[in-house]
């Protein structure tokens, strides 16, 4: 049952399988990295699932950055404005002699 080939698998496919992410990211410490491309060499299942994963990677990272709906800037404008007239009324800046300054 054990080609020469099995021998050659240092480390095992759950290892593999597991580290993808981080080999697609390129976040493996160069020894791990070594580890997983060795056992792709020899493993062509993890080596499918290496393929698939790289796939997910590129076209997540080709797809448009996320913006938020466009109201939320005058939703966001609205509530800071409210926030600071509340202020206003709360805590209006007097000088020593009792006179007011409204900050607008
Ligand atoms: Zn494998």
């Amino acid at each position: 049952m054990n080609s020469p080939q099995e021998k050659k698998l240092t480390v095992c496919c759950a290892w593999v399988i597991a580290s993808l992410d981080k080999y697609a990211s390129d976040e493996l410490l160069p020894s791990d990295r070594v580890a997983v491309e060795q056992h792709l060499c020899h493993c062509p299942s993890c080596a499918d699932e290496a393929e698939a994963y790289g796939e997910i990677v590129r076209s997540a990272e080709s797809l448009p950055p996320i913006l938020p709906p466009p109201d939320v800037e005058r939703r966001l404008r609205n509530f800071l404005a409210e926030a600071l007239r509340a202020t206003d009324r709360s805590s209006p800046l007097s000088s020593a002699d009792g006179t007011t300054f409204p900050l607008k």
